[in-house]
């Protein structure tokens, strides 16, 4: 069964830091969700930086994904940081509350970013609020930094890798316009479709699955 059909006609909350943490780490998945005919809103925590170029660009990403996308802070004078933790866990909740996911990606405890690890903690509260399936998804960055993660499910994306290297790209301000590549997340999606036999894979972690 693909992950697609568990989903069709509800809706899954993709949650990241920044705007561009959805994008690198489960970005073709969305889209393959998507095609499925899931509704998926993207939940970006912050823009910090140029806020209105970083929302630009995210608007670009959520629309090539075919995602809605919530921005949950309003400017980019205060970082995820200077939230106290139940000001984070209630940002959560309220989207949790209001979108009754069926399913939410999001950051593991194992980046090194520390606002995500904070949005990752976010993201564990909520799950008391009602039953979802809930994956944590590839640590980010936009040098490459080894930090433990291993997979215990894989999304086939062969179909939708193209759309999500789309989607990287519209976060100019992160990589091109620092000189940066965007190719080693194909090359990511590439070692993780060989461990499982197909040719672009997106790497999950499983931490809260009913299975029927
Ligand atoms: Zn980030």
């Amino acid at each position: 069964m693909k992950l697609a059909a568990r989903y069709t006609g509800k809706t899954v909350l993709a949650v990241g830091a920044h705007a561009d943490d959805v994008e690198l780490a489960v970005g073709g998945t969305i889209a393959s969700l998507r095609r499925g005919g899931a509704r998926v809103v993207m939940v970006v925590v912050s823009l910090p930086g140029d806020y209105k170029q970083r929302m630009a660009e995210a608007k670009e990403a959520a629309s090539i994904l075919g995602c809605e996308l919530r921005v949950l802070m309003s400017d980019a004078t205060r970082r995820i940081e200077d939230l106290k933790s139940y000001e984070l866990v209630a940002m959560i909740d309220r989207e949790v509350k209001e979108h009754q996911p069926a399913a939410m990606f999001t950051h593991g405890p194992s980046e090194f970013h520390r606002d995500h690890v904070l949005v990752h903690e976010a993201c564990v509260s909520s799950q008391r609020l009602s039953y979802f399936d809930f994956f944590t998804y590839h640590p980010n960055f936009c040098r490459p930094v080894p930090v433990p993660f291993h997979p215990r499910a894989y999304v086939d994306i062969t179909e939708t890798i193209d759309t999500k290297m789309r989607a990287i790209g519209a976060h100019q301000s992160q990589f091109k316009c620092r000189g940066l590549g965007t190719e080693i997340y194909r090359d990511i999606a590439r070692l993780n479709g060989r461990m499982v036999g197909v040719q672009y894979a997106e790497g999950l972690d499983v931490n809260r699955l009913l299975l029927a």
